[in-house]
Parts: structure tokens; sequence; C-alpha cells
């Protein structure tokens, strides 16, 4: 990323004012990231969703609802947050329900995307007039490099093929849901969407409306919007005007979001180590899952300045490492660590394992002013278990 960027957004005088560990998110990215997927919208007649999966804050919702057009939601909770606290259109696909998460969905959602035919054919007389009902189908193609993230790959469970909707009627279904991108251009969803059409086209025109989905990178800075615009509007063109929607997560609030944490202590073993307040596999779990590593404002490749480190966790996971980055003077106890782009995919995954504490999640206004929207204690600890 631009480290100049994120600077500007997280200057030091502010950082080094939170408590750490927290997460601290801007609410002027924020609003910067909506104004340009609400030009999105406005310029193709899209609309445009929150996916709750990757963020999920609502101090901030009344502002990202002022420009979107509402959340999708994975299953019952996320839905009965978006349709409590966000107000406007809930759109909810899981995989499968059950007839009790099926019921509770049904009542905070406006659209109900089923993953399977069965699915589909065991709800379908629950569901009243006015909901939306679609269908997740598989495009078959996907360009995401990283198995653990790509919903096309052999033996995918997401989505219909053709094959299985051979002999069906599909009266009664009136959207078709695909999603096969993931942090990927408006090239990608190109091609993608000529499988999509390849596969499901002659199905469209039964339809209401095609859900292009998330993964869209629309707010990186060299993410390609007026091929975004170009193709929604070529494909609503030759579909009859049909509504389009996407449902982007990471794009909504890419780089409005900084995790701090402090150096608690160092120690050296073959190598310079330095012990955060901070745990990977609580607080980042995309470095170990995905894997990677963050960018760490100020610190350079391994062996780039003068002092490098292995940066770890203080949990007791023998693999809890962040990374390793090089400084320019010696690491000591307190000093601050800045890792950008964590608004996404990172406090709504944290946990508590290893009785590691939830870091506090603070807003940073656009005035400048920071407010602690939550800090955690041993009751948040002890409610899960007891
Ligand atoms: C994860 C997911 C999204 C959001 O994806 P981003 O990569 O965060 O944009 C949208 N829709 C579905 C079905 C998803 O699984």
């Amino acid at each position: 990323m631009n480290e100049q960027k994120a600077l500007v957004d997280f200057p030091t005088r502010i950082t080094n004012r939170v408590k750490t560990p927290c997460y601290l998110i801007s609410s002027e990215v924020i609003r910067r990231n909506c104004e340009l997927l609400a030009s999105v919208q406005q310029r193709t007649g899209a609309k445009v969703l929150l996916a709750l999966k990757a963020f999920a804050l609502p101090a901030v919702f009344p502002l990202i609802a002022r420009h979107l057009s509402g959340v999708c939601a994975s299953g019952p909770i996320e839905a009965r947050l978006g349709r409590e606290e966000f107000g406007k259109e809930v759109h909810t696909y899981s995989p499968a329900f059950t007839d009790s998460q099926f019921e509770r969905t049904l009542r905070y959602s406006d659209h109900i995307v089923f993953n399977s035919v069965s699915q589909w054919q065991l709800f379908r007389d629950k569901i009243p007039a006015e909901k939306k009902v679609g269908l997740r189908v598989n495009p078959g193609y996907a360009e995401v490099e990283v198995d653990l993230y790509n919903p096309c790959i052999a033996g995918s469970r997401f989505g219909v093929q053709p094959q299985d909707l051979e002999g069906v009627d599909l009266s009664g279904i009136d959207g078709l849901h695909f999603h096969a991108l993931c942090e990927q251009g408006a090239d990608v969803l190109v091609r993608v969407l000529k499988h999509f059409e390849q596969r499901f086209g002659h199905l469209i025109e039964k339809m209401k409306w095609i859900n292009f989905g998330g993964g869209h990178h629309i707010t990186r800075s060299t993410y390609d919007v007026e091929l975004l615009v170009e193709t929604i509007n070529a494909f609503r063109a030759r579909h009859n005007n049909i509504q389009v929607y996407l449902e982007p997560g990471e794009a909504v609030v890419y780089h409005a979001g900084v995790f701090v944490t402090s150096v608690l202590d160092t120690l050296t073993n073959g190598m310079e180590i330095a012990i955060t307040d901070c745990s990977a596999e609580t607080h980042l779990p995309d470095v170990l899952a995905m894997p990677y590593r963050p960018h760490l404002i100020g610190a350079g490749q391994p062996d780039e300045k003068a002092y490098t480190y292995r940066l770890g966790g203080n949990s007791c996971l023998a693999g809890d490492f962040i990374g390793s980055y090089s400084f320019d003077a010696p690491l000591k106890r307190g000093d601050r660590l800045v890792f950008t782009d964590m608004a996404l995919y990172s406090f709504v995954k944290n946990t508590t394992f290893n009785g590691v504490e939830l870091p506090d999640l603070v807003l940073l206004s656009e005035d400048k002013r920071l407010s602690v929207v939550r800090s955690f204690g041993y009751q948040d600890y002890k409610s899960r278990i007891s």
C-alpha cells in the first residue's frame, strides 16, 4: 500500500494516542470509499450492498447506509444485525439452513439466496410472496489462486451447476447469484460474467435480478471503475435492463483501518524476536490462513534496514508469528507497531482462544476525534463459555 496515504489517514500523532492493542477505523476513509461505490450505483443503476462478513461495525452503519443500498448476510444473526442496525435491504445467502436458522433468516431478510435446488424445495412453501428468492449458481470459472478462497474449485460446495437444473421448474425463483471473485479487478469480472452467461444465460430472461457477488476491489487505486460501469451497463442492456446487485465487503472498508500494537519484550534465539501485545492467531487470522505478511508502517523487508526482527504474538501457539520486518533502530518495550488495511476480515474474526484478550475497537471521526466503540474484558471471555 501507499505508506504516505496510510500516514495521512492515520498519522503518528493519532496512532500514539490509542491504548494498544486496538483496531482504529477511519470514518473519513469509509466515506470516501462509499462515495465511489455510490457513483457506481448512480452510473449503472446497480445496487451495492455491504458484505457483513468482512466488516460489521454498527457505529458506522448510518454513514455507510447513506450511500449503499443494504447489506448481505450469511445467516440469521448477520441478517438480524442488518435489519436492526443498518435498516435497508437485507440479502442472505447460506450454504445450508437448519429449520430454525431458516425461520429466523426469513424474518430478517428481503432476499433469500439458496445454495441448492434441494434447499429451495425444502423451504419454498414457507416463504411469503413479498420475499425475493434467489439461487446461487456456480459459474464454473474463477481466477482465485489461493484454494482456500476459490469458490469454483473442483469439488466446490457453492452454487448449482447447469446439470442440477435439468428438468427443474424454476417458477418461484426470481434471481440468480454468483460469487467467484476475491480482491479482483473488473477485467476478471468480465471473464467470470462471460462464463456465467454461457452456463446460465438462457435463464436470465425469467429473472428479475442478478447478484454479481463480492470480491470486486473497486476502491483500490488501480481498479478500472470505467470498465466495471461499462460491463454492468452492457449486461443490463443485453438483458432487458435487469436489476444488478454487487455485494463487496473489502472494497467498502479498504484501507479504512489500522491495527495498533505494542512491543512487550525482545529476545534472541538464532535471530532477533519481538513479542507484541497482539496475536496473529486471534487478531490477524488471515495472516496465518492465507498466509500473508501485512504491511507495517515504517518497517522494511528483512535485512533492508539495520535491525531485523521476527514479530510474534502473545499466545502459546508455536506458529503465532506475524512475519519478519526490519527497522532503523532496535525495538524496545513500548514501541508502537501500526499494521495497515486492518478494517476488513479482522475484528469480525477475533477469538479469545488461549485467553488472549480482545483489542479495543476505536473510531476516528472526520474531525479527528477518537472514540472507543467497545473495549473488552473478562466477561466477554466468560460469557461465551458459561
Ligand atoms: C465473502 C463474500 C462476499 C464479500 O466478499 P469481499 O471479498 O469481501 O468483497 C460477498 N458475497 C459472498 C457470497 C461472500 O461469500
